[in-house]
């Protein structure tokens, strides 16, 4: 099996459709808390969740001992041991453009199906979701 075959069976990527996303109220509150604490460094986590009846559910966070205090925080994750429940990735920018770099685009075509960017000032209204192809993705949280 190839690598990104492999990653994609880890990652969820093929049984990969859904219709809608719903995020746990916990987890968007957790991902404010967490970006302001780390500004103006960024964070990065993985989310956690599964499909079910073509619906995205996130239910939780997944720390990496990755070191965010550089650029390209994100790629290292390729570094990392993955886990059997993430669906995507969270990071958080410095300064008001929740736009994907293209090094994000990169790592979003690479692993999992659903990615959120939350840029200053850390609140509901900035954070954005994508999907692997870099197109915005709306959400729920519940
Ligand atoms: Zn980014």
């Amino acid at each position: 099996m190839k690598l990104d075959n492999l990653l994609g069976k880890i990652l969820g990527t093929s049984k990969s459709h859904f219709d809608e996303v719903q995020i746990d109220k916990e987890v968007t509150d957790e991902i404010m808390n967490i970006a302001k604490e780390s500004y103006p460094n960024e964070f990065m986590a993985l989310l956690e969740g599964k499909i079910s009846d073509k619906i995205l559910k996130i239910t939780g966070l997944i720390f990496l001992p990755v070191d965010t205090s550089q650029e390209g925080a994100v790629m290292q994750v390729f570094m990392q041991p993955l886990t059997t429940n993430s669906v995507g990735s969270v990071h958080s920018h410095p300064g008001f453009n929740a736009s994907p770099s293209d090094a994000d685009l990169t790592f979003f075509s690479k692993k999992g199906l659903f990615h959120m960017i939350i840029a200053e000032p850390y609140n509901m209204e900035s954070i954005r979701a994508y999907d692997s192809y870099g197109n915005i993705v709306d959400f729920k949280t519940i």
